[in-house]
């Protein structure tokens, strides 16, 4: 069998090779320089006053956490239609996951869904930015911010997609971001939390760095004499120079690479229009998606099951993924108590992910929506489909 053709594929090009490379022959290449500029670069690109570099969203997101003591006896309010670390994070503090349910055309929450389990134990809510969609934010900032509770954003998917009129981070109290190769900006592994608050920022980096007073790479450009403290126990969650140097490179090219994802998106969308009981991702009324994941969802009116298709994508050579996952339908969250998630299960069974990468042509795009109708029986032998 020919090569499948894979949901997403890295995008890197001679200046991300040269910029690792340079950075590999200036024989600095623990957290440094590189990190230090990209951390402004990045905070600059999404509006934040501060930008944390770390080595992953999931790091982030229990920095973030950690950030407002968030521990044991604490509730922390997170979707379970997530990828799984969002719920893991709060885990990971001791703290108790407590699952919201989702609104069903973007599968986000929203001030609704969040209030309902809001409780006096809620310590924290992490709210999430799925597959880079954005959530409308305002109305859940409101929301949390009369009750006084923090609003962590999880932005892993999110780079480069904007709310309104501004990039999404703007202004964030909180937000994790995701340099994963799954995500549209990668360094191989990697993470940042953004945020306007000057001490958290201070507190983020000294946790980040074992509770140092100094950074490692401030120590060597200061005389010999100057000491750092430790004043309270940190972790190890350093991103490299080598990966921040990849980092910088990758974001100049972020809004290219938005632009050039949202034509594919289009491209799917002219194939797929006016097809009963297929629904494509898209735009919200309030923003504007980086199309992190193109997912579709197929409802019972098309007649087919999602597990069909996807197998028989996969016969003809596409590879194509489940859509989100939902946290409380896995092993790891089966004994923990939740409300009805009505929609979550609705959508995490009803959707699949599609290829989108750099250098996809238009002409695999066709076959790939042939093939994705074929195998929904929406062909029309009599004419007028696309190619049965
Ligand atoms: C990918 C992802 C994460 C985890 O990101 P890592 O950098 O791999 O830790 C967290 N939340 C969401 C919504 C994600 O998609």
């Amino acid at each position: 069998m020919t090569d499948v053709i894979p949901v997403m594929r890295p995008w890197f090009d001679t200046r991300d090779e040269w910029a690792v490379l340079k950075t590999l022959r200036s024989g600095w290449v623990a957290q440094g320089p590189q990190v230090a500029a990209f951390e402004q670069e990045f905070a600059d690109a999404v509006g934040a006053a501060h930008a944390v570099a770390l080595t992953s969203a999931t790091a982030a997101l229990e920095l973030a956490l950690l950030l407002h003591d968030v521990g044991p006896g604490d509730e922390v309010v997170v979707p379970s239609l997530s990828f799984i670390a969002t719920a893991n994070a709060v885990r990971r503090v001791g703290a108790t996951v407590v699952f919201a349910d989702v609104e069903p055309e973007f599968g986000l929450v929203t001030a609704k869904t969040v209030l309902d389990r809001v409780t006096p134990r809620t310590a924290a809510v992490i709210a999430v930015h799925q597959a880079g969609v954005p959530l409308d934010i305002e109305p859940i900032t409101a929301a949390l911010t009369v009750r006084g509770i923090p609003l962590i954003e999880d932005a892993a998917c999110a780079a480069g997609s904007w709310y309104v009129d501004r990039p999404v981070g703007h202004a964030a109290h909180l937000a994790a971001w995701s340099f994963h190769p799954r995500k549209i900006l990668t360094t191989g592994e990697g993470g940042m939390l953004t945020m306007q608050d000057g001490d958290l920022a201070t507190r983020a980096r000294r946790l980040r760095e074992h509770g140092s007073t100094l950074s490692a790479s401030d120590r060597h450009r200061l005389p010999s004499h100057a000491r750092e403290r430790y004043v309270e126990p940190g972790f190890n969650l350093r991103m490299t120079d080598l990966q921040a140097a990849l980092g910088r490179s990758q974001l100049e090219r972020l809004p290219a690479v938005v632009t050039e994802r949202r034509e594919m998106a289009e491209w799917y969308a002219a194939n797929l229009k006016g097809v009963a009981g297929v629904h494509l991702v898209h735009d919200p009324p309030w923003g504007r998606t980086n199309v992190q994941s193109l997912w579709l969802r197929v409802d019972s009116a098309a007649g087919v099951d999602r597990e069909d298709v996807m197998s028989r994508l996969f016969d003809k050579g596409i590879g194509t993924r489940r859509g989100v996952m939902a946290a409380h339908l896995e092993p790891a969250y089966s004994t923990t108590p939740h409300e009805p998630l009505p929609v979550s299960e609705w959508l995490t069974s009803s959707t699949l992910i599609l290829p989108l990468f750099h250098g996809l042509h238009r002409e695999t795009v066709d076959r790939i929506c042939d093939e994705l109708l074929n195998a929904l029986g929406a062909c029309d032998p009599t004419g007028g489909c696309l190619g049965c």
